[in-house]
């Protein structure tokens, strides 16, 4: 695949295709091809924030009456997620330079910078809670701990693919991979957080978690809408072998999330994993629907209701911050951006 040109006087500023289009490299968001992605460009900027703005000495309190289960798990739940923002700054800085759009070059360009926000977030949960030293110890989790390291395999795996061997089949598998990452992968890890916060446990960290769910939320529904624009640019890629090629790859990616639930949330008070099983499944229903596909699993619910109120709507649809009363301004979504309940 050819990487889009710095300009291109010949090409109309209206990009013809998501990759391997003509395109002048000039960005007018008046002349766009896809035109909601103004829409989401703006609400990608309204949802900034900084963990720096997010008070911790509470946290810090708290964590030292936290079980050493509930402990390890935090650990091991800042240290997973570390790796995935770490995985989604490299690989968004890999499809930007391919995207021969200009708009949705922007885009990536905004959702790398905000993979850099997460992970900058987990040093400080993680400087305001233990020692340097446990801090390192914790970043090194991933490259040992064989459970993180299968399903972070899983997706450097089509990442990799893609960056050795950029073309439309690599990209199209590397995009799944991403539905994975961002809307399936961070799900236990939030409902872990979530849990805590019900009991009115670690709540700044809470709060930090949620504002990267809001951003996931919305970089899932950004790859949904490349993924299903690049079916209609690339018809030779919509076969049934690759939309089996979705479902099989989600349904390897639920048991991932499951098994890392029942390895890390096995004995956590108020967590039920029949339940999270579900929950699981719902999610991934819903990264299928971003994809314009059909559910795998049509019987699953939400059935932790208790979650509800950590969804993009309960954050969204208020200017007074869940945790602290704090004002803010956060991003309107609507529902023709496809959102619904976590
Ligand atoms: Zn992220
Ligand atoms: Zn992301």
């Amino acid at each position: 695949m050819k990487k889009q040109d710095i300009f291109n006087t010949s090409a109309p500023n209206k990009s013809t295709a998501i990759i391997e289009g003509e395109s002048s490299g000039i960005l007018n968001w008046n002349d766009i091809r896809m035109p909601h992605m103004y829409k989401l460009y703006k609400v990608l900027l309204l949802n900034h924030w900084i963990a720096d703005e997010i008070p911790m000495s509470k946290d810090a309190l708290q964590y030292l009456e936290l079980d050493p289960k509930e402990q390890e798990t935090f650990k091991k739940q800042i240290g997973l997620l570390a790796v995935l923002d770490s995985m989604q700054t490299m690989f968004v800085g890999d499809v930007k330079d391919y995207l021969t759009d200009s708009s949705l070059q922007a885009i990536a360009a905004i959702i790398g910078q905000q993979e850099v926000v997460h992970n900058q977030s987990y040093s400080y949960v993680l400087s305001s809670i233990v020692s340097e030293k446990e801090q390192n110890e914790i970043f090194e989790y991933w490259k040992h701990d064989p459970i993180l390291l299968e399903r972070n395999l899983f997706i450097r795996d089509a990442y990799q693919e893609f960056r050795d061997d950029p073309n439309p089949q690599s990209f199209f598998k590397a995009v799944v991979a991403d539905m994975v990452l961002e809307g399936i992968f961070f799900y236990v890890g939030f409902a872990f957080f979530y849990n805590l916060a019900r009991d009115q446990k670690m709540l700044g960290t809470s709060q930090m978690i949620s504002y990267i769910q809001r951003d996931e939320n919305q970089h899932s529904y950004f790859f949904g809408e490349v993924f299903k624009q690049l079916l209609v640019d690339r018809p030779e890629l919509n076969t049934p072998e690759n939309i089996q090629y979705v479902y099989d790859f989600i349904d390897e990616a639920v048991g991932y999330e499951i098994r890392w639930a029942e390895y890390l949330l096995n004995d956590i008070a108020g967590i039920d994993l029949d339940e999270f099983r579900e929950y699981i499944r719902f999610v991934a229903n819903k990264r299928l629907r971003l994809m314009g596909l059909a559910p795998a699993y049509p019987e699953a619910q939400n059935v932790m209701p208790w979650i509800k109120p950590f969804s993009d709507e309960a954050l969204n649809d208020t200017k007074t911050d869940f945790f602290e009363a704090k004002s803010r301004n956060y991003g309107k979504t609507s529902d023709d951006n496809g959102f619904d309940d976590l």
